[in-house]
């Protein structure tokens, strides 16, 4: 009788640890979601209008490729990795810089 009861308790134990499996293949299977989600954003980044480096103001085209990086949905590109570190350094500045440039643009 004793074995028996153990042996069903084993089988309860069985069973929960499955579920917690489950769970856990569950979670993961969101998190990889959301992971795709939050990379699908990058189709909503806003590309950079401006031919002109936005740290230094120097235009593009002769030295070459930019370094491109992304601030809050907008593309940003600058000469380089030291400019880059510039504008982390106060992003609102160079932020307002941009919005101008921008607006000019438009007019
Ligand atoms: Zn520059």
């Amino acid at each position: 009788m004793a074995n028996e009861r153990l042996a069903r308790t084993n089988q309860v134990q069985t069973t929960n640890n499955h579920k917690t499996m489950k769970n856990k293949i569950l979670i993961t299977g969101i998190l990889l979601l959301l992971t795709l989600f939050a990379y699908g954003g990058d189709e909503k980044v806003k590309p950079y209008p401006l031919n002109t480096c936005l740290v230094c103001g120097m235009k593009f085209g002769n030295m070459g490729k930019p370094y491109v990086f992304v601030y809050k949905g907008q593309e940003i590109k600058v000469c380089n990795e030291s400019e880059k570190k510039d504008f982390d350094k106060d992003p609102e500045k160079y932020m307002k810089k941009f919005a101008d440039a921008e607006a000019k643009l438009k007019k």
